[in-house]
Formats: C-alpha cells, sequence, structure tokens
C-alpha cells in the first residue's frame, strides 16, 4: 500500500512489525487447508514486498531531500510494488479459481504483465526518468494489486460461508480507497497499515472456518443424498426392511411392507422400538450376540409379535449394521416364514404320532422315555411302565367292523391321556396294544393308577354304525424302576405282566415283580432264542407292530398265532 508514513512515525515500524508477524501466524494457520494454501502463500510475501516497498520509498525520499541519487532506490521501490502486485494478482486469480491446482494454469498472463511492467520500471526510472510518470506507478501498481484481490475476494461471497472473504474484501476496498486518495495527495494516517494486516489475519482465521464449515456443509450433503438413496432402496424392496437406531434401539425407518407385516402405522413408527416387535428375549439376545460378534447376520429366525395380535409368528431376518442419519444403526430385513415354520411343526408332529390315535408312536415314547429314566435316577426318583392291551379286539371287529374298532382305539387312548397327568407319557405301541410311562410312581402306586384306568376304560361306550352300544376292557401289564433301567426290559417285562394279566382272565392289572424277574432270567437260560420266540408274546413286539399298521388284517392271515391263546 506503500504508506511509508510508518516510518515518520516514532512507534509506527515495531507496530506494523507486530502487526506483519501477526499476519504471518494467522495465515500459516489458515493456510492449511487446501483451499487456502495458494492464496494466502502469495498474499504473505506480497505484503512483505509491500512493506519493504514501502521502506526503500522512505529511504528515496530521504535522498532526495538530501539532494543525493535516487534512481536506484526508485527502481527497487517500484519493483518491489510491481512484485507485490503480482503476487496479489496471483492470489486473486486463485480466490476467483477457487482451487490451488487450477490457479498456476492461469497465471501466465500476470506474468507477462509482471515482466512488461518490470520493463517500464526500469526505462522511467533508469533509461530516461519521467518524474510524474515513476509518481503514478508508486500508485498504480497497489491501487490495481488491491482491485484485482477485491475482485478475487468477492468472487467468493457465493460461498455458503463467506463471512472472512466480506471482511478482508472490506479491507481491500478501503486499502484501494486510500491509494487511490494519494492520487489527489490526500494521504492517509500511518496506522492504517498495521490496522489492516491484524484485520486480515482475523480474516484468514475467518476464511479458514468458513472452509471447515463449506466441506461440512459438503459432507452433510452427500450424508443427506446416501441416506435418501438408502430410503429409496428401502421404500421400494419388495422384503419388510426396517432400520433402526443401534445406541437406543428405536426405529428410524420402515418400509411399507414391514409396517404392513408388524401391524403399525406409518406415521408411528418413531413410537416404537425393535425390541417391541420380539415375543422371546433370549430370542433377541442371541441375534444382538451374532451381530457384536459379526456385524452382521444371515436368515436368522425371529420370534416375532405384533402389538394388534399377540399371537407370534416366525421371520427369516438379516441383519447388519450400517451408518444411517448421523447414527450407526442397525438394518433389518425380514421374510415371513410362519407357513413354513407351520409346515415344519407338522411334520415333526407327525413323525412322533400316531395317525389314527394322536397319541405319541413307539418311536416317540422309547426316545423320551431314554431321557425320561436318567432324569428320574439324577433325582432318585422311581418310575414305572404300564403296557395295555384291549381284550378280544379282534371280536369288536368281527362283530362291529374294523370301523367300530378303529372308534374303540381312538377312545381308549383318549381316555388313558385324560385319566392320567400331564407328565405322563401315553403312546401307542402297536395294533390294540398302548404304552404308559409314569414318571415319580413305584409299582404299588403304579397297580392302582392301572386299575383305577382300567376301570374308568371299562365304562367307556362306543357306539357301532348301526348305533349298537359297544363296550371293552383291557388288560394291563405293570413294570417299574425296581425291576430295570432300561426300556426294552421295561416294556418286555411289563408285557409279561400283560401277559399273566391275560392268562388270569383279562380285565385286570399284574405287576412284574422281583421274583417275576428271578424265573424270567431262569427261563431264558433254558431255552434257545426260537423257542423263546415261539413261547412268549414279548418277544413278538415287532411282528405286532407291523400288524398294527395292516388296518384290518387278521393276524391269522399272515402268521400263525403263537403267543395268545
Ligand atoms: P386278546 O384279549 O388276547 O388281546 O385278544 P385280541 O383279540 O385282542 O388279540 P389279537 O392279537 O388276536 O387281536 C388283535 C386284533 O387287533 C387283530 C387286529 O386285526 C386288530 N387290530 C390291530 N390294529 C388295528 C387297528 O388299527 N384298527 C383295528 N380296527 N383293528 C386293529
Ligand atoms: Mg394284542
Ligand atoms: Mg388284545
Amino acid at each position: 500500500m506503500g504508506n511509508f508514513e510508518i516510518f515518520s512515525h516514532p512507534n509506527g515500524v515495531v507496530f506494523t512489525l507486530f502487526a506483519l508477524c501477526c499476519l504471518f501466524v494467522s495465515g500459516i494457520f489458515a493456510a492449511k487447508e487446501e483451499r487456502l494454501i495458494t492464496p494466502i502463500s502469495c498474499m504473505l510475501p506480497a505484503f512483505i514486498f509491500d512493506f519493504l516497498g514501502s521502506w526503500v520509498e522512505k529511504a528515496a525520499v530521504t535522498a532526495y531531500e538530501q539532494g543525493s541519487a535516487v534512481e536506484t532506490y526508485v527502481m527497487f521501490e517500484l519493483l518491489l510494488f510491481l512484485l507485490s502486485m503480482i503476487l496479489m494478482s496471483l492470489a486473486a486469480a486463485a480466490f476467483i479459481s477457487g482451487a490451488s491446482t487450477k490457479a498456476h494454469s492461469s497465471n501466465l498472463p500476470v506474468w507477462i504483465l509482471g515482466g512488461l511492467g518490470a520493463i517500464a520500471v526500469i526505462s522511467f526510472t533508469v533509461i530516461r526518468p519521467a518524474g510524474d510518470i515513476v509518481n503514478n506507478m508508486r500508485l498504480i501498481f497497489p491501487f490495481v494489486a488491491f482491485l484485482y484481490l477485491a475482485v478475487g475476494l468477492a468472487s467468493r461471497f457465493s460461498s455458503v460461508n463467506s463471512n472472512g472473504y466480506v471482511l478482508a474484501f472490506g479491507i481491500t476496498s478501503i486499502l484501494a480507497i486510500t491509494v487511490g486518495l494519494k492520487f489527489f495527495n490526500i494521504y492517509t494516517p500511518w496506522y492504517i497499515t498495521p490496522m489492516s494486516y491484524i484485520l486480515y489475519a482475523i480474516s484468514f482465521l475467518f476464511m479458514k472456518s468458513n472452509t471447515l464449515e463449506d466441506n461440512l456443509a459438503k459432507a452433510d450433503q452427500e450424508i443427506a443424498k446416501y441416506n435418501l438413496r438408502i430410503e429409496e432402496i428401502i421404500k421400494s424392496s419388495p422384503f419388510p426392511i426396517i432400520i433402526s437406531r443401534l445406541s437406543d434401539d428405536k426405529i428410524i425407518l420402515a418400509n411399507n411392507n414391514a409396517v404392513k407385516l408388524f401391524g403399525i402405522k406409518p406415521q408411528e413408527i418413531e413410537k416404537y422400538h425393535l425390541k417391541d416387535f420380539f415375543a422371546d428375549s433370549d430370542n433377541r439376545r442371541l441375534l444382538l450376540e451374532r451381530i457384536e460378534e459379526q456385524k452382521e447376520v444371515q436368515d436368522f429366525e425371529v420370534l416375532i409379535k405384533t402389538p394388534v395380535n399377540d399371537t407370534p409368528f416366525w421371520l427369516l431376518t438379516s441383519a447388519n449394521i450400517i451408518d444411517y442419519n448421523y447414527d450407526v444403526a442397525l438394518y433389518s430385513a425380514f421374510q415371513d416364514i410362519t407357513s413354513r415354520k407351520n409346515r415344519e411343526a407338522i411334520l415333526q408332529n407327525q413323525a412322533i404320532r400316531d395317525p389314527l390315535t394322536s397319541l405319541y408312536n413307539r418311536r416317540y415314547f422309547e426316545s423320551e422315555v431314554k431321557k425320561q429314566i436318567i432324569k428320574a435316577k439324577t433325582a432318585n426318583q422311581p418310575y414305572s411302565v404300564l403296557m395295555l392291551d384291549a381284550d378280544f379286539f379282534k371280536k369288536v371287529n368281527d362283530t362291529y367292523g374294523h370301523k367300530t374298532g378303529d372308534k374303540v382305539l381312538i377312545e381308549l387312548g383318549a381316555k388313558a391321556e385324560r385319566a392320567l397327568r400331564d407328565k405322563d407319557i401315553v403312546a401307542r405301541y402297536g395294533g390294540e396294544e398302548f404304552v404308559v410311562f409314569l414318571p415319580e410312581i413305584d409299582s404299588a402306586r403304579a397297580y392302582k393308577v392301572a386299575d383305577r384306568l382300567r376301570q374308568s376304560i371299562a365304562s367307556i361306550v362306543v357306539y357301532s354304525d348301526d348305533n349298537q352300544k359297544v363296550k371293552f376292557t383291557v388288560s394291563i401289564g405293570v413294570s417299574s424302576s425296581e425291576i430295570s433301567d432300561n426300556v426294552d426290559t421295561l416294556v418286555k417285562t411289563a408285557d409279561e405282566a400283560l401277559y399273566k394279566a391275560k392268562q388270569n382272565g383279562r380285565n385286570r392289572v399284574e405287576v412284574f415283580t422281583k421274583n417275576d424277574l428271578q424265573n424270567f432270567i431262569n427261563q431264558g437260560e433254558q431255552m434257545s432264542n426260537d423257542e423263546k420266540k415261539n413261547l412268549h408274546p414279548i418277544y413278538d413286539k415287532e411282528n405286532s407292530a407291523e400288524i398294527s399298521l395292516l388296518d384290518g388284517v387278521d393276524t391269522k392271515d399272515i402268521m400263525p398265532d403263537t403267543t395268545k391263546d
């Protein structure tokens, strides 16, 4: 700004140098932002050259007053002002282009003009000294520099955050005016220079914060765009999708399919937490553990309940952690698998149930009782097994028809289930034979239970197709934990007792005792396997099971009846 007045004031230089230092510190700090590197690194040396120019100007004036030659001083002074102008122009160009990389390519004209300026300076000061032209030059250079810089700074007003540029523009304009006033010999006070340095220092800090704010705004825009894209994808997805905040589990977004599936109103989604829909907290915990471990889960089965309907249903979910709306969120996509689950349940049920009576089948009975025996032994509890066989059942079939026989079996099973406790296991063992496991019941109590059961079965009345009353009885054999802890042996010995009940007149209960066990073992040792097979009903279990599958087929039609009389 060619303000050599600073040298006429006793403290002018000190203040100016101090202000220049502040400008440097702030400039170096602000120039760490990429967008500000070029303009600031041009502006800082420009101020130095300007200061040096003013200093040389002061020396020239002093030399002139002493009558010494001034050409060399003036030439250096003008060259310094010229260099300062070039650097200011480069800063202005950098502000205009807005990007430090582009600034270099568009700077050639500035350097060319600078070269021509240098030739003019040398020509008018050394070759043919022209006082007026030289006087104008020392004003024109800073004037042009400030004008251009002001234009450069104004070009940044369009950015969202621009108060740093506005402040710098204000200072620059004032400086341009003060230089302009010098054309009319109106001089500005010395302190304008240090003050403008300080204000530039402040404007640099503002520029830096503006740049940071701009970057933040840009990042915000990017995030908003990204969120919008996610929202669109989610909304158009054929699957129900929910996004919930990981920190507090609140639902942030749910598409139409999810809203429908979860039975909530679209405008109310933010009222809910994802956990509100989990019917089983253990199931949810397991899911969260998996997500925490692996950051995502695929095809995880979750049991869901909804606010409108408390009956839980199964969904398959795939979930992963995403960034959404400045939050870490859980993205969960769902698939309704209720029908699949139902089918699975039906199949599972079919595998363990007898289709005619809906009681458990023999396979389930054997595997379940194995587990129950282990439990009972651990708890040191007794247990018993009952073997039931309908008496003269063949006659029922022969007299009333096979359909009525089926009805009898159904009623018999239903009655046994009703008469016994929930924890007792009633199963159809095969044909017209049923087996019961009674936990916590010893043989003495089992006898009583069996006898009560026998009596209540005897009271059942079934009607045949031609509406005749059909009554029937059962014989029951009892075995217990006093005899064995092996399912097969328990069933065999209960069957042995059942055989005894049949022999002793039917419609009665017999208990397999420890004495029987000894006889049973002795008998077994004396006989060959074939003999055992032919003589005893308990070895005929496989055949009896086969028969049960052949509805309506008489045993005697397929094999000789060797087991019963
Ligand atoms: P007992 O008193 O000695 O047990 O005589 P029972 O007639 O009951 O014995 P037997 O073993 O001779 O006959 C069993 C009959 O049960 C033969 C078979 O046709 C019939 N049966 C087996 N399974 C079914 C079934 O699912 N439905 C019907 N209706 N009858 C069946
Ligand atoms: Mg039988
Ligand atoms: Mg029978």
